[in-house]
């Protein structure tokens, strides 16, 4: 399944925020039976009001959110490109996610080092996509003469010696691939870190949390990429406590959704991922496709024979169905569609599969 790597420098509170990832994760596997998971993976329930509601018409035993796995990229220095710290390895781990969600350092406090001597958020971002930026640009590098090469006789080839040229400008010019505007079809085979989309988690302290000035200044520095804000502290915290007390604490520092929680949703977006839904008296399940997924895809994403035995899929519209009460009403109302192999899925689609096995 598609994953962000996490990343970001020493002593900015990685390990604080993963390790409420991996609690939050694992209270959540126990619900999906046959999950492993890797002690550098974290997992999170994307929340969906909508699971709740299905529930409800269903009599559903349990609620099964769509998630997102994030991984924890250990080892980002300054330096990481030119093999520093443990920079081969860091460059391999972060090249199999989907995405990579830099976590940068907002709070102050005396008696944790920050590696360059003083809080700046902006001078961090720098240090890290430079060396984003550089690794990529060895990867071209790299590249150029076999691509040369293979283009001399193959115009395919020529338009993907083109691509890495002009992506090799932009990294030169200190622009990440992704903020580029390049159109970058033609270098996915390179596997480019800036190349993947972005998304910034600035931990803050509590009492920052509520400064709306200084969010519209940290918003502004990463835009049009998405940023969330937190403390991870608290959000270690969080973790630990049940329900109401977890609701209270987020109160008290002015919060309405803990960050994990909003971290799901924005990574979730940032993937262009969306979600469809079925319901039962077992459980109501929100399952996660791409944007554009056909009817067999999305079949395939529950199990592989579905995909393989597809026959035709019925949907009704998650508002239709609120607006009929029940299945039963939503057919009688013709709101339930047959749709066949052809059928791309919409967000929010409520689906039940017919399939040969
Ligand atoms: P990492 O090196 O980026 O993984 O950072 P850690 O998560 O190990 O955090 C480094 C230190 O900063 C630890 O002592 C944490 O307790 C502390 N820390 C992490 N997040 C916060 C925070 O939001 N506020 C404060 N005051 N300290 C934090």
């Amino acid at each position: 399944s598609l994953s962000i790597g996490i990343v970001g420098l020493p002593n900015v509170g990685k390990s604080t925020l993963f390790n409420a990832l991996t609690k939050s994760g694992n209270a959540l596997a126990a619900n999906y039976p046959f999950a492993t998971i890797e002690p550098n993976v974290g997992i999170v329930g994307v929340p969906d009001a909508r699971l709740g509601k299905l529930a409800e018409i269903f009599a559903s035993a349990r609620i099964l959110p769509a998630k997102v796995e994030f991984v924890d990229i250990a080892g980002l220095v300054k330096g990481a490109s030119e093999g520093q710290g443990r920079g081969n390895q860091f460059l391999a781990n972060i090249r199999e996610t989907d995405a990579i969600c830099q976590v940068i350092r907002v709070f102050d406090d005396p008696d944790v080092t920050h590696v360059d001597g003083e809080i700046s958020p902006k001078r961090d971002i720098e240090t890290i996509n430079t060396e984003l930026i550089l690794a990529d640009l060895q990867t071209i590098e790299k590249a150029l003469p076999r691509l040369a090469k293979e283009s001399k006789f193959n115009k395919d080839r020529k338009v993907v010696l083109e691509a890495a040229e002009a992506g090799s400008k932009a990294l030169d010019g200190g622009t990440t691939l992704y903020a580029s505007g390049l159109d970058l079809t033609d270098l996915r085979e390179l596997h480019l870190l800036t190349a993947k989309p972005f998304l910034y988690v600035f931990n803050l302290d509590a009492d920052e949390l509520i400064d709306e000035a200084l969010r519209a200044r940290l918003s502004e520095l990463v835009a049009p990429a998405e940023a969330v804000f937190l403390d991870a502290k608290i959000e270690s915290e969080l973790v630990e406590l049940p329900d109401d007390e977890a609701l209270e604490l987020l109160q008290s520092v002015g919060q309405e959704e803990s960050g994990l929680t909003q971290l799901a949703r924005v990574g979730f977006e940032t993937l262009g991922l969306q979600t469809y839904l079925t319901a039962g008296p077992k459980e109501s399940r929100a399952w996660t496709i791409r944007k554009g997924a056909t009817a067999p895809e999305a079949a395939g994403v529950i199990h592989t024979d579905f995909q393989r035995g597809f026959i035709k899929a019925e949907v009704v519209s998650f508002a239709d169905l609120v607006d009929a009460g029940s299945i039963a009403a939503a057919r009688s109302a013709g709101k339930a569609r047959i749709e066949g192999k052809d059928y791309v899925m919409r967000d929010g689609d409520v689906v039940e599969f017919r399939f040969n096995v």
